[in-house]
């Protein structure tokens, strides 16, 4: 019986970009449609492997059949098929995210007039409409008695026939559009045209891509004379590509362009990678892993749903799309695939996340990945630095989460922009370039760069001419506070309250005049009550009056980072107040220190004042202004 049904609204959508065919890159349809028939074999190979005998082993091809009379091209595989269920949930709505992401790209493209990055989208089976005006799915799943059959124009609507259908697979009918005055679909239906198409595209392809050929044999018949050269055309089956997966090369004999072509037809990207890794490793475990890290940020990263691994093959067979034991939650940006002969097909999933060998594939996986990172570093800088503005963060969290156990192998990767450079600088750099006597690796905290540069503890910095580095995520700090140090020189916070980096003599200036400033100090405490747990003689001012530091090592931007994080457990900094004793506003008011009700105001404003230039808000605003207005207005009056 025929059943029709509407396609999903942004299926809709996006077949009507396909029908429109903005592209100027049409000829990927086959790529995807031949990618989907291998998948579908993949999946098929799995069942029959594991299912005990129960699925029949067969042999797997994926055939090509144009037919000029018809203008048809007719791709066919011998692997899992749909039930209809299936065909209404993968054909009728967009199955794959990565087709929703392509819509919200290709829309932005089409207000910028820019269509040619998106030519190299995976856009699914969909792409089946750019080159044919209606399109029909045959197709038989193993698990249904039943074979099924698609029709559509990819208009709105498509129907449903059951079919008759013995063998499980899928056959898809293109019904190639019109020649127009720009476009020429009728090359489709050429031999050498899919051919090429297919050594471009899908030469690594695991099973044969085959077609019939017309072929000049050698005629075995002498008497036939008609023919010149003694040669005849036959048909012959030829195959098409040359099945070697790129991954099982000699990594000597692949190139760059290929690991880049193979990366964005196989991992939904647009854009070729910012480091492609081709690993042949023979050891402990032997494996095969081709790795890339996509050169923007994968749109899903961030989200709940994002699925960290690498496509895992044991023995060239696909066993599973996200075997994220294979990858260390700090390097979860990495996409890519590994195949090892050494695991047994057989090994059951659970069985399989617990193999020593696997942990073992991950840990090399992890090491290459950091020393193609050191190289990155030391070849090519600047694109080192585009790779740490999208991921560097991710490497600071596998110091954190890692308690520090990783600082060794991660510290050299670090870069930081830094007060006393234009450009990143990394820990060496910063330790070479130490001042004598420094001992301490200073860094600030803040939302950005032009904030750090704005602390009123950055002051005293500036004038002694010592650097400091500047971490403006939020995650940075937390993992510096787990490495502690680099080569054994103590990372020290410039906002940090404490005398460790003074000198004797800094030290006992320091106590006299915070002894005869006591009953100031001492007031503007009782003053400011828990807001500060101390107010104290500041070493570090040069030009700003005041500022706010914290000590017992949880700084004003940890506080807030962990307060962002929902759950009834709030942070608490231990703030102090530090006062500048040479600014001119200290002069004055140490003239008021027994006058408790105007110190009181001052230390109020000073206070808020401190918390603004360290970049945080002020709680209580009605107070603070009103405080400030009659202080105004004491002055204008006088
Ligand atoms: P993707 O392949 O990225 O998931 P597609 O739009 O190309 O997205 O296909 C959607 C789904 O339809 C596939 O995930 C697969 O389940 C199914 N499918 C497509 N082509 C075939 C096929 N030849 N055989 C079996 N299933 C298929």
């Amino acid at each position: 019986m025929s059943e029709t049904r509407e396609f999903q609204a942004e299926s809709k959508e996006l077949l009507q970009l396909m029908i429109n065919s903005i592209y100027s890159n049409k000829e990927i349809f086959l790529r995807e449609l031949i990618s989907n028939a291998s998948d579908a074999i993949d999946k098929y190979k799995y069942e029959e492997l594991t299912s005990e005998g129960k699925v029949p082993g067969k042999s797997y091809e994926i055939w090509l059949e144009p037919n000029k009379a018809n203008r048809t091209l007719t791709i066919t595989d011998n692997g899992i098929g749909m039930t209809k269920d299936e065909l209404i949930s993968n054909l009728g709505t967009i199955a794959h995210s990565g087709s929703k992401e392509f819509l919200e790209k290709i829309k932005e493209a089409k207000e910028k007039n820019e269509f040619d990055i998106i030519g190299q989208f995976g856009v699914g089976f969909y792409s089946a409409f750019i080159v044919a005006d209606s399109v029909e799915v045959h197709t038989k799943s193993i698990n249904d008695e039943h074979g099924y059959v698609f029709t559509s124009d990819g208009k709105s609507s498509y129907t449903i026939d059951e079919e008759d259908l013995s063998e499980s697979g899928t056959k898809i009918v293109l019904h190639l559009r019109e020649n127009s005055d720009d476009e020429n679909f009728d090359k489709y239906l050429e031999n050498y045209e899919i051919e090429s198409l297919v050594k471009k595209y899908s030469d690594f392809v695991r099973y044969p891509i085959k077609m019939k050929v017309m072929e000049k044999v050698s005629s075995k018949n002498e008497e036939d004379k008609d023919l010149t050269d003694n040669q005849e055309e036959k048909e012959v089956v030829k195959t098409l590509n040359s099945m070697i997966p790129l991954w099982k090369k000699n990594k000597k004999n692949v190139t760059e362009e290929e690991l880049n072509s193979f990366y964005k037809a196989n991992f939904m990207d647009y854009e070729d990678p910012l480091l492609a890794i081709n690993l042949n490793v023979e050891g402990v475990v032997n494996f095969n892993s081709l790795v890339f890290i996509p050169s923007h940020i994968p749109y899903d990263l961030y989200s709940q749903n994002y699925e960290k691994g690498l496509k895992l093959y044991i023995k060239g067979i696909y066993i599973k799309e996200k075997a994220h034991e294979l990858v260390p939650d700090y390097l979860k940006f990495i996409k890519g695939l590994v195949d090892t002969n050494d695991l047994s097909l057989n090994i059951s999933r659970e069985m399989l996340q617990e193999d020593p060998r696997l942990k073992k594939i991950s840990e090399t996986i992890e090491t290459k990945v950091i020393s193609n990172l050191k190289d990155l570093k030391n070849n090519d800088y600047d694109k080192y630095l585009k790779f740490y503005s999208l991921y560097g963060e991710h490497l600071m969290f596998g110091i954190y989460s890692s308690y520090g156990f990783k600082k060794n192998v991660l510290a050299d990767l670090l870069v930081f922009n830094s007060l006393n450079s234009d450009k990143e600088i990394d820990l060496k750099k910063y330790k070479d370039e130490m001042k004598e006597g420094q001992k301490y690796i200073y860094y600030a905290s803040g939302k950005t760069v032009d904030s750090i540069k704005l602390l009123p503890e950055i002051e005293k910095f500036k004038k002694d001419g010592v650097n400091v580095l500047f971490l403006t995520k939020n995650i940075d700090e937390f993992a510096f506070q787990m490495m502690n140090e680099y080569e054994k020189i103590p990372f020290k916070n410039i906002t940090e309250h404490d005398k460790d980096a003074l000198s004797e003599e800094e030290k006992s200036d320091l106590e006299v005049k915070e002894a005869e400033n006591k009953e100031l100090l001492d007031n503007m405490k009782e003053a400011l009550g828990d807001k500060v747990d101390k107010v104290a003689i500041s070493t570090k001012l040069v030009d700003s009056p005041v500022c706010i530091s914290t000590q017992n090592g949880l700084s004003l931007n940890m506080e807030q980072t962990i307060n962002e994080i929902p759950g009834d457990e709030k942070a608490k900094a231990s703030k102090v107040l530090e006062i500048n004793p040479n600014h001119e506003l200290f002069k004055a008011i140490s003239e008021f220190k027994g006058d408790k009700e105007a110190i009181k105001k001052y230390s109020d404003v000073l206070y808020n004042e401190a918390m603004l230039l360290e970049g945080f808000d002020i709680e209580d605003k009605t107070s603070f202004i009103k405080n400030l207005n009659e202080l105004m207005l004491k002055a204008l009056k006088k």
